[in-house]
């Protein structure tokens, strides 16, 4: 029996990158988005020009469903 595996929009995104500049960086906050996570990103390093390093986390959802 073969299965295929998708994401789902359901369940939803979540995104944030964290500043690995120095020990307690700055980070993005939870975010439904990547796009939105990583905008922060380039404007944290747009003000700080030496920080261009991030610690991305993002997780999405997926769904098994069997193909007959
Ligand atoms: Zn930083």
């Amino acid at each position: 029996m073969n299965h295929t595996i998708a994401r789902v929009p359901d369940g939803g995104v979540l995104a944030e990158l964290f500043c690995v500049a120095f020990a307690f960086g700055a980070s993005s906050g939870p975010q439904d988005n990547l796009d939105t996570a990583q905008d922060w990103a380039l404007r944290h390093t747009g003000r700080n020009p030496g920080h261009t390093r991030f610690r991305r986390e993002h997780t999405d959802h997926a769904r098994v469903i069997r193909a007959e």
